[in-house]
């Protein structure tokens, strides 16, 4: 793996469905996991389902990591990823550990301890 396959929230690219997706072209996949990440809220269609991955400079991008602040402040900053950063911790990075859960704040938090 590489390093840029890890995004700056600390998610691993590689991993990613919507990676996956466009690494193989992947239309099964790609309908899978539009119904999966889908919501009336957010309607995904399955044709959205393709990333080149976070730090990849290159189309196409998912809309959500598109569109993401951590990512974009990151980017910004010159950090290899939020772990990196001496903010750490800030209300932008919150509000997505908020949605993505302990799995990914854990994998950050083990990034800072190995600094
Ligand atoms: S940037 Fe793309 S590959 Fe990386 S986590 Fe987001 S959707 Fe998946
Ligand atoms: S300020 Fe927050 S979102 Fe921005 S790079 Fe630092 S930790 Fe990440």
């Amino acid at each position: 793996m590489t390093e840029s396959t890890i995004a700056y929230c600390g998610l691993d690219c590689a991993t990613c469905p919507a990676h996956l997706a466009w690494k193989n072209d992947d239309d099964k996949l790609r309908k899978k996991q539009a119904a999966e990440w889908g919501s009336p809220d957010y309607p995904i269609t399955a044709e959205e389902i393709n990333c080149v991955g976070c730090k990849v400079d290159a189309e196409p991008k998912f809309k959500f990591c598109a569109a993401c602040g951590v990512k974009s402040c990151a980017s910004e900053r010159g950090v290899e990823t939020c772990a990196h950063c001496d903010d750490y911790g800030c209300d932008t990075l919150e509000g997505w550990l908020q949605q993505a859960g302990d799995e990914l704040r854990q994998k950050l938090e083990k990034m800072r301890a190995a600094l």
